[in-house]
C-alpha cells in the first residue's frame, strides 16, 4: 500500500481522504465540522482513520497533500512545504483572509502529527498562473495594483486540471493538441479556457467571487453598484462582502442556495427560481462564446462539480440553443443516469457534432494525492 493523506482544511472544518495510490481507492474519508482548534480537530481525524479497521500499513500515510486557496504569484505548481513556504502562504493571507489561514492552520497540526513525512502544498490558483498578462491585467492604476498584488489568479484549478487530463483520456487525444473549455459548476463555480493543457483564461479572479452566478456569490457586476451602495445605503465594505459572497448568486436571488431547491421551487411556479435559472445559464453561455473565441477553436466542452454532473436541464439550458456554434445534445444522452462506465465520464453530444459536450466527474483529492505522490517521487 502506498497511502497519501489528502486534507481540505477549512476555518472551520476538517475533510479528508486517505488514499492508496497503488489502486487510488479511497481507504478513509471524512468531514469534521465546527473546528475551533485544528490540533484537536487533527486529533480526531485520527481516531476515525485509526477506528476503521484498516491494515496497519494503511495507517502510516507515506505524504500528506494539502489544498491551499491563494498561492498568488508565488506558487504554479505543488510544492514540498518548508518553513519559508509556511510563511508565503501566511503572507498571501491578506489575499485570501477566508481561506489561506485555515489552510494553513491545518497544514501546521498535519506536521505536529507527522513531523516525518513531507507535506504538499496544492494551490488553488496556480494552473492558472499560465495566464497571459493580457488576461490576469485588469485595466486599472497599474501602480495601484502593483503595490497590492491586483490581477486575475484564478481559482478551482485543481479540478480543471484534473477534469482536462480526463478529458484528453476520455477523448483518446493528447492533451497537448485539444482545446477545451472546463465548466466547473459546484456552490462555487468557475469556467476554464484550456489551450493544449494550459490554462489560457478563467472567470474567477483576484478573488473567487468573479464570473458565473454562484449558490452564494453573485459573479460578475459592475463594480460602481459597490459605491454605489456605500453612498446611498451607506454600506460598510464588511457589509459588502457579506451581501455579495454570501448573500448573492442563487440566495440572492430566489432565498436558496442549493441547486435543486431552486428546480423544485421552479417547478412549483416560484418565478423567481425560474428566472435564477435563466440568469444562470445565460451567464455561463456568455463566457462559452467568449472562451470559443479566445480560443480559435474547440474540441470539447465539459461539464463537471456537483450542478454539471447531475443537472440535465442546466446543461441542456446551457448547450440547447448553442447549434450554431457545433455543439448539438443528444437528449437521451444527457438524460441518461450516471452509470460506473469510465468513471462516470460520458459524451452527451451527438455522435457527429463538431465540439464534443462532455459530462465528466471531477476529484480534487485525488488529483491533490497524485501532485504530492508526483512530487514525492521526483
Ligand atoms: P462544492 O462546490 O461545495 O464542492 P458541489 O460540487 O458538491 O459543491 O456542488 C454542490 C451543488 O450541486 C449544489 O448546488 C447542489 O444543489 C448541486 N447538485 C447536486 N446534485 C444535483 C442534482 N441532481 N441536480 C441539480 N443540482 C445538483
Amino acid at each position: 500500500m502506498k497511502p497519501i493523506l489528502v486534507i481540505n482544511s477549512g476555518s472551520s472544518s476538517l475533510k479528508y481522504q486517505l488514499i492508496d495510490m497503488l489502486t487510488e481507492e479511497v481507504l478513509a474519508q471524512g468531514l469534521i465540522e465546527r473546528v475551533s482548534d485544528h490540533t484537536v480537530a487533527f486529533a480526531h481525524m485520527l481516531k476515525e482513520i485509526a477506528s476503521s479497521e484498516l491494515p496497519l500499513d494503511a495507517l502510516t500515510p507515506v505524504a500528506v497533500g494539502h489544498r491551499v486557496v491563494h498561492g498568488g504569484n508565488a506558487f504554479s505548481q505543488a510544492t514540498v512545504v518548508t518553513d519559508d513556504v509556511l510563511l508565503r502562504i501566511h503572507e498571501l493571507s491578506s489575499l485570501a483572509p477566508l481561506h489561506n489561514p485555515g489552510n494553513l492552520a491545518g497544514i501546521e497540526a498535519a506536521i505536529v502529527a507527522f513531523p516525518s513525512i513531507q507535506h504538499v502544498a496544492v494551490f488553488d490558483t496556480a494552473f492558472h498562473q499560465s495566464l497571459s498578462p493580457a488576461s490576469y491585467t485588469y485595466a486599472i492604476d497599474t501602480a495601484v495594483a502593483a503595490e497590492h498584488h491586483i490581477r486575475r489568479y484564478g481559482f478551482h484549478g485543481t479540478s480543471h486540471s484534473y477534469v482536462a487530463s480526463r478529458t484528453a483520456e476520455f477523448l483518446g487525444r493528447d492533451l497537448a493538441e485539444l482545446k477545451i473549455i472546463v465548466l466547473h459548476l459546484g456552490n462555487g463555480a468557475s469556467a476554464c479556457a484550456i489551450d493544449g493543457g494550459r490554462s489560457v483564461e478563467t472567470s474567477m479572479g483576484m478573488t473567487p467571487l468573479e464570473g458565473l452566478v454562484m449558490g452564494t456569490r453573485s459573479g460578475d457586476l459592475d463594480p460602481a453598484i459597490l459605491m454605489y451602495l456605500s453612498r446611498v445605503a451607506n454600506y460598510t465594505p464588511d457589509q459588502l462582502d457579506e451581501l455579495l459572497n454570501r448573500e448573492s448568486g442563487l440566495v440572492g436571488l430566489t432565498g436558496l442556495g442549493d441547486m435543486r431547491d431552486v428546480y423544485r421551487a421552479s417547478e412549483a411556479g416560484d418565478e423567481r427560481a425560474t428566472l435564477a435559472l435563466e440568469v444562470y445559464a445565460h451567464r455561463i453561455r456568455h463566457y462559452l462564446g467568449a472562451y470559443f473565441a479566445l480560443l480559435g477553436g474547440l474540441d470539447a466542452v465539459v461539464f463537471t462539480a456537483g450542478v454539471g454532473e447531475n443537472s440535465a436541464d442546466v446543461r441542456s439550458r446551457v448547450i440547447a440553443p448553442l447549434a450554431h456554434l457545433g455543439l448539438t445534445l443528444d437528449a437521451s444522452r444527457n438524460d441518461a443516469p450516471r452509470t460506473s462506465e469510465a468513471g462516470g465520464a460520458r459524451q452527451i453530444s451527438v455522435t457527429d457534432a463538431p465540439v464534443r459536450v462532455l459530462v465528466i466527474p471531477t476529484n480534487e483529492e485525488l488529483e491533490i494525492a497524485r501532485q504530492a505522490l508526483a512530487l514525492l517521487e521526483a
